[in-house]
């Protein structure tokens, strides 16, 4: 731990800046060759406030790298025939380099079936079966956005997780089981430990790790208690609480009590600011990645 709280901050914002910077001044390098902007195409079903902002804050991060997009909006009610119609039609146009559809799906969607239905080479979130079976062999095509983002901000800040007891607090298929494959690579070589609801004394779990990963969808519940002296403590979740003070009625917190943790972290993710910019970035590195796949198998 520092003296200057402030030096522990593992600021997202910052990161994800220098991420997407990389990505803008690879991709001019790309064009400068002689190659066509990346392409990204999402599909955005229904009105999900949170999906369509996600989906504008996607667009407007892709547009300051240089890769050009197109985002079909259709409506709640659009059969899952429908749905996999466009994305077959994307899968099949050789302008498009990534696909993402946005999820939650409505209610009578399966998302695996539509997942599944995405070209595997143009899958840039990295959810499809054949992208999880690869990054479960050790073997990635292209690492889910969270993850990917988390690891990015370790090695950008020179945390080297080799050796580290890392637990991980989640188990969903986005965040929890593609970190833990990743963080138990021989490139990484943490000692993997996934807690979940199911969990038994949390605590004791929580308590021994070098390396915390937060991911459960619970506002502020890992308390100070919970945490070891000098952690690495990345908070994945983003939890709305109501607080008439703002101008929107909620606040956003993460899964952590940051007052509370921060001073016996010795590095700690804020939110807002944090893992969530490094996700938003990460897509961008595997638009490009995209393109120069097509590329290569044009
Ligand atoms: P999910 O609901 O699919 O999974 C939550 C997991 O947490 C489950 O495995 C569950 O067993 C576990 N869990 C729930 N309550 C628990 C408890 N009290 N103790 C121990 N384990 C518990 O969620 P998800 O999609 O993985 O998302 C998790 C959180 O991360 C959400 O807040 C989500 O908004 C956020 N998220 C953030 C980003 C980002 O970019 N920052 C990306 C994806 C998800």
């Amino acid at each position: 731990m520092t003296d200057d709280a402030s030096s522990s901050l593992l600021d997202g914002r910052a990161l994800a800046q220098a991420v997407r910077d990389d990505v803008r001044a690879d991709i001019q390098a790309w064009t400068d060759e002689g190659h066509r902007a990346p392409f990204l195409s999402a599909v955005l079903v229904g009105d999900n406030p949170a999906s369509l902002a996600y989906v504008r804050g996607k667009e407007k991060d892709a547009a300051e790298v240089g890769i050009d997009t197109n985002t079909y909006h259709l409506d709640a009610d659009t059969s899952q025939d429908a749905l996999l119609e466009r994305v077959h039609a994307l899968n099949a146009d050789d302008s498009v380099d990534g696909i993402l559809v946005q999820l939650p799906l409505p209610d009578h969607m399966d998302e695996h079936t539509v997942i599944d239905a995405v070209a595997p080479s143009k899958d840039v979130d990295g959810f499809h079966s054949e992208n999880l079976g690869r990054l479960l062999r050790g073997t990635p095509r292209y690492i889910p956005a969270t993850p990917f983002g988390i690891l990015e901000m370790l090695s950008r800040s020179e945390i080297d997780p080799e050796g580290m007891d890392a637990v991980i607090v989640g188990r969903s298929t986005i965040v929890g089981k593609p970190l833990a494959a990743l963080l138990l690579r021989r490139t990484a070589n943490a000692t993997v430990t996934v807690c979940h609801s199911r969990t038994r004394d949390l605590a004791a779990h929580t308590r021994r790790a070098d390396l915390l990963v937060a991911a459960a969808g619970q506002a502020a519940f890992i308390d100070a208690d919970m945490v070891k002296e000098g952690a690495v403590v990345i908070d994945v979740g983003i939890n709305r609480v109501d607080d008439p003070s703002a101008e929107r009625g909620y606040r956003l917190v993460g899964d952590v009590d940051f007052a509370e943790v921060r001073p016996k972290a010795a590095h700690i993710t804020p939110v807002p600011g944090g893992v969530g910019l490094m996700t938003r970035a990460m897509l961008l590195k595997n638009t490009l990645q995209a393109a120069r796949l097509h590329a290569a198998h044009a």
